[in-house]
């Protein structure tokens, strides 16, 4: 199948839901497959390989319809370069990045749709807020006058996607917040029959990651 094929297979079980095209890590030909078949909406997961891939290449200027979501960590020092490449952020976290975003945000005069990031399983390795401090943090973001569409999680590998799935969607419904992103390649359709508005499928529309 190719990259145009994947992108429809996918699009059609997806109803309205965002289908976000990881571009990370793949070769530029692949890329422009998608973007030949009309898709506009990709995610990157690091600041500096994005750069390279979508502005210094100059794709970004020659589609200005563009839409490209981090759905990777973000360093406080990389706020300034991730604000001024990206239109969403998967990954807010802490109110230490809350502060930087906002500043930033102002500085650049620039908005950026944020979702907070919940680490679902508690692994240590992970990014992303505790569940039992989402509350908090998102008092803070309140104050500090930053918007939050809605929450995102990574499953832990070994456990049932659906599980964390339905948990996030009942986080959103507590605090009020209309978007969930997730399910990747390899589930996601369930997390689209749980209720993703916003689906990150890398390897089943590009093929493996070289
Ligand atoms: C890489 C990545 C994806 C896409 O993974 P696939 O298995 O290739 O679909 C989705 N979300 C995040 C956060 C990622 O880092």
């Amino acid at each position: 199948m190719s990259v145009a094929e994947n992108l429809n297979a996918i699009s059609s079980k997806l109803d309205r839901a965002t289908l976000i095209a990881v571009s990370k890590k793949q070769p530029i030909e692949r890329v422009q497959e998608a973007l030949d078949a009309g898709h506009r909406v990709f995610g990157e997961n690091i600041v500096q390989d994005a750069q390279k891939t979508w502005a210094y290449s100059g794709l970004k200027e020659t589609y200005p319809d563009l839409e490209l979501h981090l759905i990777g960590s973000l360093q406080t020092n990389k706020v300034k370069d991730a604000v001024a490449l990206f239109d969403v952020f998967h990954c807010v976290d802490r109110p230490k990045l809350v502060d930087v975003l906002v500043k930033e945000m102002k500085t650049q005069d620039k908005k950026v749709g944020c979702f907070i990031q919940i680490n679902t399983g508690e692994e240590d390795q992970k990014s992303g807020v505790l569940p039992c401090d989402l509350g908090a943090l998102l008092t803070h973001c309140h104050e500090e006058g930053l918007d939050i569409l809605g929450l995102m999680c990574i499953p832990p590998v070994d456990e049932p996607s659906a599980l964390h799935f339905a948990f996030l969607k009942k986080l959103a419904f507590r605090y009020d917040l209309p978007c969930l992103s997730m399910g990747m390649s390899s589930d996601f359709e369930k997390a689209f029959a749980l209720g993703a508005t916003h689906i990150r499928v890398g390897s089943e529309i590009f093929g493996a990651r070289p």
